[in-house]
């Protein structure tokens, strides 16, 4: 199939308004668009949405989108029917629908109006849907947020793993598109094996962030003190201060208060009222500061978060990068401090023991590696990209002397001391 680059632009104008592809989106449309399988792997913001619905709204026949949040699939499903005259273009298909409701989509699908169909992993093994589905035009199946194949993922779901035989019964040659934010070579391999994909395409943006800063301070009795005096040099920037336990949260909350810093506490043992008070507080720079646990964060897009900082370590390089990966979205400073005590990793350790072995395993290795990151004295953005698969180069790199090891090397700052002495 010939598609020339004037096609492709004039339809990312048509139906999304934009005159530029964002990194590798290009690209990746091409790929999808000659019908062959794909794998996409980029950072949170990256764009991955478009990635699969341009080439489905400008294909013949329906493409199935696999995601597994209902509620991340109804903003999707809105947001392409803003672009579109035809309310059946894009529509989600599951459990909560009425009778009424699921005659009309297959209508929609059999028709040809709807060029995406969401459907959670769940639905799908519903032999009523694949029945249904068996008959249709389905132009390629994109499998968004596949990380949750993985059990070395952080958010694996068993459904996911039917996906691939479901996805046979559909049809032959059913083009195959994976995507995530996950960079990890484990759970891509995972992905790969698991969807039968061996001979897709693989696009991977790269994970650096330059505009990060990374540091990691040893965790004292103070470390409130620390963080006090960090937040009140940093006063009037919004910042992130995340608690392993919701405890933890409201002290440390409190304990800003009464140093006059302004912070507000989230975690999920709040109402929702006040949950969403707080987060409203923070997006509209009521407070400076929320402290939270890790309930706090997901789709949050507030592009001017200057620092986020660790009270404790978190589980994994990649729960860290994702959390600190929240500041300087604008590009502009993002100051990322971790804490750091062996006693933490202990206490996460005596988490995970009434945890599946298999688990445990996984478990303990991806804080190995956590260790490792706060323990070490090479550059952090090295070390972090280096966990994904991507070399840096700390001398030239983009954001080479973004951490502390680079700025203060440990042996220099010792051979500095001798001299003064
Ligand atoms: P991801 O799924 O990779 O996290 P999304 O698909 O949700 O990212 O896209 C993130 C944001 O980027 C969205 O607000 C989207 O509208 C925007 N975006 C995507 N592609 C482009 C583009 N080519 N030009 C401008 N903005 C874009
Ligand atoms: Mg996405």
């Amino acid at each position: 199939m010939g598609i020339d680059e004037i096609d492709l632009h004039a339809s990312l104008k048509k139906y999304f308004g934009f005159s530029q592809f964002k990194g590798l989106q290009e690209n990746v449309v091409k790929n999808i668009v000659q019908g062959k399988n794909t794998f996409v792997i980029m950072p949170t913001g990256g764009g991955k949405s478009l990635c699969y619905q341009l080439p489905a709204l400008m294909q013949e026949g329906t493409a199935i989108v696999v995601s597994p949040l209902i509620a991340l699939m109804k903003n999707q499903v809105d947001a392409i029917r803003d672009v579109s005259s035809e309310i059946g273009v894009a529509h989600v298909l599951n459990s909560s629908l009425t009778k009424t409701e699921i005659r009309q989509v297959k209508s929609d699908v059999s028709s040809g109006v709807t060029k995406l169909l969401y459907v959670a992993p769940e639905s799908l093994t519903k032999e009523e849907y694949v029945d249904f589905l068996q008959g249709e035009k389905i132009s390629f199946v994109a499998v968004d947020e596949a990380h949750c194949i993985s059990e070395w993922g952080h958010d694996f779901r068993p459904e996911y793993r039917n996906l691939k035989s479901i996805v046979n019964r559909l049809g032959d040659n059913i083009p195959l598109i994976a995507l995530t934010a996950t960079a990890t070579p484990k759970v891509q391999e995972d992905i790969i094996k698991n969807l039968g994909i061996t001979d897709a395409k693989v696009f991977k943006a790269s994970f650096n962030r330059p505009n990060l800063y990374y540091e990691v301070r040893p965790k004292t009795q103070n470390v409130d003190g620390d963080i006090i005096r960090f937040v009140k040099q940093n006063s009037g920037k919004s910042g992130i201060i995340y608690c392993l336990s919701r405890k933890r949260v409201t002290e440390l909350a409190q304990v800003l208060q009464v140093n006059g810093v302004s912070a507000v506490p989230y975690h999920a043992g709040l109402d929702g009222k006040t949950r969403s008070k707080h987060q409203d507080m923070f997006l509209m720079e009521d407070v400076d500061v929320v402290v939270a646990t890790i309930a706090f964060g997901m789709g949050i897009d507030k592009p001017d978060v200057r620092f986020v900082i660790h009270h404790d370590i978190p589980k994994s390089i990649e729960s860290y990068y994702q959390e600190t990966g929240r500041a300087g979205r604008d590009g502009g400073e993002g100051h990322c401090l971790a804490f750091y005590s062996y006693k933490d990793v202990e206490k996460l350790e005596k988490f995970m023991s009434g945890k599946p072995v298999a688990e445990q395993e996984i478990g303990n290795a991806l804080l190995q590696e956590i260790v490792g990151y706060a323990e070490t004295s090479m550059s952090r953005r090295k070390f972090i990209l280096h966990y994904f698969g991507e070399e840096f180069d700390e001398i030239n790199g983009d954001g080479a002397e973004m951490d502390d090891n680079t700025r203060n090397p440990k042996e220099k700052q010792e051979a500095k001391d001798n001299v003064v002495k």
